[in-house]
């Protein structure tokens, strides 16, 4: 099907928008700021046509009142009749999180309005949102990748302050067996504010390793491990501080984590494992999580002797690639089918199943943990890699969570992960207003949690222990994932449930 046509089943309410505000009859715009595979699949989508401009557009202030901004847009004509919504992100009745500019917004006069507001999707960058959000007038329909306060997960220090927090709501409300479902963060604490509590927990634990790492920062930058508290006095006195911003007055936070000693070795090497996870909305919380992802290992047998070795202790690609004997072409990864495969077939089934359930109670809990304070607005989403250690006795640990996991591919199999990855992410978002919004399956993604945990519809039992009857959770990470059939029968079968 050639660029600019209709996808099937895309003109569903002729000439305008359907009930769920989305799109009618006619081809989908689209943003993006970045060149990798989202762009791809952007590109490659039927239907879809890009709109151009720059990343560094003008917020819409003008949109206050879209039916009198000014045109000069070839597509003003198809939009000025969508009904738009000021931010207002939280709801009727809640207070939002960026009231102060809200307060002048309907007062900003009104400017011309340009072309490049006429997106339906936006695939942003945080700090492009970060810079326009707050002034930011969308329509009904339009989606935008990232939430504004996404960094309340995100940032390492923000992330534990949350999930201690919920954890110890848990304990006061529900009792401390509860509580102990969260124990899936290693010990941590934020320096330099908790400086001294750290100490003493430091001091009653002699002996034992703990990791070093700048809050903000990604891809193992900045990160040491140690062993004696003489060893951070240089961070103390500020060595470590300006690192990323030489203009930076006060100390640059850090978090400091009780090291996870003993990680599940495969071949002697550790590894982590990343998990794709989807937000569509914070309240009511809706959860989707894909099937397929990869586990990433360190080039360098784990030991404990050298822990000043960052290609031992450290499982980012970007710094596995630079180690002396890597192997471009082996690369350092496993997809996540492969790592169930070779668990079942080492532990058997149900405890692997036991393992991988761990990894959806991390993945709700610490969404819940956040769930009232992100400013829940229904045209943002959220994409999120989590990054998950196993240790020695397959307990997952949560290491940490992006809001913008790397979509630049490897590989061959790393790209055609990636791409179906964000292809059927565009599924779930369904803009072109295909399915029924009844699914549990879109592609390789499955529905974890809608307000409450979603169990498997009867006869999908993959990966479940043979003979079970019993209903399993909607959950299916590295199981099987044909998504190209699925999603076959199932615009099929939504296809025939709409029309009848
Ligand atoms: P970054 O955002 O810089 O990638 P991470 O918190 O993800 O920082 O840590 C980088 C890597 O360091 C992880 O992928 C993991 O291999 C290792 N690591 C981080 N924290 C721990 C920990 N507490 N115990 C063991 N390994 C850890």
């Amino acid at each position: 099907m050639s660029k600019g046509t209709k996808v099937p089943g895309y003109m569903q309410g002729k000439g305008s928008r359907n009930p769920r505000g989305i799109i009618g009859d006619r081809e989908i715009r689209y943003k993006c700021s970045l060149q990798n595979t989202i762009l791809d699949v952007l590109r490659g989508r039927p239907g879809w046509q890009e709109v151009p401009g720059q990343n560094n557009i003008q917020p819409n202030v003008n949109q206050a009142n879209p039916k009198q901004a000014g045109s000069g847009s070839t597509t003003q004509g198809t939009t000025s009749g969508y009904k738009g919504s000021v931010r207002n992100p939280q709801g009727p009745g809640t207070q939002s999180a960026v009231p102060t500019r809200l307060q002048g917004f309907q007062s900003i006069p009104p400017i011309t309005r340009n072309s490049d507001g006429d997106w339906d999707f936006y695939w942003c960058d945080r700090e492009w949102l970060a810079q326009n959000y707050d002034t930011m007038f969308l329509y009904e329909h339009q989606k935008i990748l990232h939430f504004r306060n996404h960094y309340e997960l995100t940032r390492k220090n923000l992330m534990v302050k949350n999930l201690k927090r919920l954890k110890k709501q848990t304990e006061r409300e529900l009792g401390k067996a509860e509580g102990q479902s969260f124990e899936f963060f290693p010990t941590t604490y934020e320096l330099p504010s908790e400086y001294h509590i750290f100490v003493e927990e430091f001091k009653k634990n002699p002996g034992i390793i703990w990791i070093m790492k700048p809050a903000a920062r990604a891809q193992g930058r900045g990160i040491f491990l140690f062993r004696r508290l003489k060893d951070i006095t240089d961070w103390k006195k500020g060595e470590y501080q300006p690192l990323s911003d030489p203009n930076r007055e006060v100390p640059e936070t850090y978090v400091v984590q009780r090291y996870i000693e003993n990680p599940y070795l495969i071949g002697g090497r550790k590894f982590d494992v990343r998990v794709y996870v989807l937000v569509v909305s914070y309240n009511p919380l809706k959860v989707w999580l894909y099937r397929s992802g990869f586990a990433r290992f360190s080039n360098t047998r784990f030991s404990l002797d050298s822990i000043e070795d960052t290609y031992v202790h450290l499982t980012n690609v970007a710094i596995q690639k630079n180690a002396p004997d890597y192997d471009p072409d082996k690369g350092c990864k496993w997809s996540t089918q492969q790592l169930r495969k070779y668990l079942s077939a080492k532990h058997g089934v149900e405890a692997v199943k036991k393992a991988f359930k761990g990894i959806d109670n991390i993945i709700i809990k610490s969404l819940q943990s956040v769930q009232k304070i992100i400013i829940n607005d229904k045209h943002c989403f959220e994409m999120y890699g989590y990054d998950v250690l196993f240790d020695s006795d397959l307990k997952p640990w949560l290491i940490e969570i992006n809001a913008s996991p790397s979509l630049t591919a490897s590989g061959k199999e790393d790209y055609d992960l990636k791409f179906g990855l964000l292809n059927d992410l565009l599924n779930v978002l369904d803009l072109e207003n295909r399915l029924t919004g009844k699914e549990k399956r879109v592609g390789g993604w499955d529905l974890l949690w809608e307000d409450g945990p979603i169990l498997a519809d009867d006869g999908n039992m993959e990966c479940a222990p043979n003979g079970t009857t019993a209903s399993i959770p909607n959950s299916f990470l590295g199981c099987h994932n044909e998504r190209k059939r699925q999603l076959r029968e199932l615009y099929t079968a939504a296809q025939s449930i709409k029309k009848s």
